[in-house]
């Protein structure tokens, strides 16, 4: 009575050993990793995975439910949804050669952020010495498309099914049961069934995956939508400055496109959001324009307090106060441009279980106004193809619990402060009521004035992933010039206490990190 089970245990097992072909487990076909999901986060999943020399040997395959999307010629008007893209972020693309395609294509760096409270006028800016990047506005499109590009050039080793929607998922069953499936199943729309070894959910907020597992996610609304545009400014400017302001109803912020076009995420009440897109397209870019330059929220009162700390901040420290820098006008909204995205908080209390992990906004949905969402996917996507890097080249099985619950608590120890801090951001800033206004508009003010603490914002978002992910696949060679398999390369400038582990003849992969001063060749500080 033993043997049936033990064969169907095994079977599946030996048909993997077998490279670069996906194998028929009783006519299913049987993958090393699923992932569900072809949006930003889970395509970058799979050239990640794709381009790991340690996985070369690994039957990949991604699942879309929609078309593919490549954009062969971009078109000249820009797409309204848009993401601020982090230095780590841009970073994680570059190790697989996908930022490359992105910088080819269209996107705007930005070297200051200015956000600042209708309520009062307190503000806050961030910049790194006025010469760095702090981000960069991408298109959406031009993201995925870029990562589309990159996959096709790994199309050896990853498989890409596109309109094809997982409508099933079947979990593993334990060995001594005598009906034991040792693999995930899919069921898809159109009647095939795949089976594999780990299936990681990227299929979104609605993530089909974490709900077939039983995963719990806590979850709630704003009762906010964030109304989107594409706008054009009154006039031509260098447009290198992010604009968030808090207005009562909730943040209003502008990411620049171009040198004459920045993109618009209002996030309000629902009332207000209809009002937005109903109205005319001059009604609609006055309305902007006065969100940004109106002064009708605030109070006299709290206008005085923060203005005798300012000044008591100017003559203390002298170069703790930034100076304020106006937004520029609206002129124009491009028509069919505006909709509009209800908007939510959510995170699952388990990101993996036996042969599932979920990434992206499958695990975790935050509130737009610090930019983090996809940043945070991006995150996912960097620890765990280090972590899957890692056991298969120990050899050990990819849909094993040990390395998917490093992969949780590494993520969820950065993700969670994140999230509560956006959270709290929401809250506090979403009131009129004096105290509140008080206390926010001295804290940011006292904020914007002590740098380290400001450094510490700006690290905690960008610069902790970013030198964790430039590790993913960083190899120094015998004359200190490095390479990554997305043939990016520069020069190894400094090293001390190192310590090193040989990976074939051409070079030599990095394990300790922070001793390292990396530059590529267009002098970026790598970490
Ligand atoms: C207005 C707005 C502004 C934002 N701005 C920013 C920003 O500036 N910076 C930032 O970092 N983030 C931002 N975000 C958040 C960011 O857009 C999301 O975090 C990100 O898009 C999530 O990507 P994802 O790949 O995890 O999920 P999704 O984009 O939802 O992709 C999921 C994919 O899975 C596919 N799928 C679903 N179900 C199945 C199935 N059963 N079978 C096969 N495929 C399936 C879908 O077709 C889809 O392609 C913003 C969000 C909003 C709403």
């Amino acid at each position: 009575m033993m043997l049936p089970s033990c064969q169907a245990a095994l079977t599946p097992w030996l048909l993997l050993r077998s490279p670069h072909r996906a194998l028929s487990s009783g006519g299913a076909m049987v993958y090393d990793v699923v992932i569900s999901g072809g949006g930003m986060v889970g395509t970058a999943m799979a050239c990640a995975l794709g381009s790991d020399p340690h996985l070369h040997h690994k039957k990949i395959l991604l699942l879309e439910a929609g078309q593919r999307k490549e954009t062969a010629h971009l078109p000249a008007r820009f797409s309204n949804r848009v993401s601020s893209i982090t230095p780590g972020s841009a970073t994680l693309l570059a190790s697989f050669g996908a930022w490359e395609h992105v910088s080819a294509m269209r996107m705007k760096p930005f070297k200051r952020m200015q956000v600042w409270d209708a309520c009062s006028d307190a503000l806050i800016t961030f910049d790194k010495d006025g010469m760095e990047d702090m981000g960069h506005v991408v298109e959406n499109d031009v993201v995925i498309a870029a990562l589309t590009q990159q996959l096709r050039a790994m199309s050896d080793r990853v498989e890409v099914l596109y309109r094809s929607r997982a409508q099933g998922y079947t979990w593993p069953t334990p060995y001594h049961n005598g009906e034991a499936r040792p693999w995930v199943r899919i069921d898809l729309a159109g009647g095939q069934t795949l089976h594999t070894r780990l299936l990681i959910g990227a299929d979104g907020q609605n993530s089909m995956v974490r709900s077939a597992a039983g995963m719990h996610s806590i979850q709630w609304s704003y009762n906010h939508v964030a109304v989107v545009a594409t706008l054009h400014l009154s006039e031509a400017t260098d447009n290198n400055v992010a604009w968030q302001r808090f207005l009562p109803t909730g943040p209003i912020a502008l990411l620049p496109l171009s040198d004459t076009c920045s993109s618009l995420v209002w996030s309000t009440s629902p009332e207000q959001a209809s009002r937005l897109l109903d109205m005319d397209e001059e009604t609609f870019v006055d309305a902007v324009n006065s969100a940004f330059w109106s002064n009708e929220s605030q109070s006299d009162f709290v206008a005085s307090a923060g203005s005798i700390l300012h000044t008591a901040i100017s003559y203390l420290m002298p170069s703790g106060t930034s100076s304020r820098q106006l937004p520029p006008s609206v002129s124009q909204v491009d028509s069919d441009s505006r909709a509009a995205f209800p908007l939510g908080m959510a995170h699952a209390t388990e990101y993996v279980r036996h042969r599932v992990a979920l990434i992206g906004d499958a695990a975790h949905r935050v509130h737009p106004l610090a930019g983090q969402g996809v940043n945070l996917g991006f995150g996912d996507v960097g620890s765990l193809a280090r972590h899957l890097s890692k056991a298969a080249f120990n050899g050990q099985d990819l849909g094993s619990s040990k390395h998917l619950l490093q992969y949780e608590t590494e993520r969820q120890r950065h993700n969670l402060p994140m999230m509560a801090t956006v959270d709290l951001l929401k809250r506090l800033y979403n009131t009129k009521q004096l105290p509140v206004v008080l206390l926010r508009t001295l804290g940011l003010q006292a904020t914007n004035a002590i740098l380290p603490v400001k450094v510490s914002f700006v690290t905690a978002s960008a610069s902790r992933q970013h030198r964790d992910e430039s590790l993913i696949c960083l190899y120094i060679s015998r004359n200190k010039s490095w390479h990554s398999p997305a043939s990016s390369s520069g020069r190894l400038v400094a090293a001390a206490g190192a310590s090193w582990e040989t990976r074939g003849s051409s070079g030599r992969r990095v394990i300790a990190t922070d001793q390292y001063k990396l530059f590529n060749s267009k002098g970026y500080f790598l970490f």
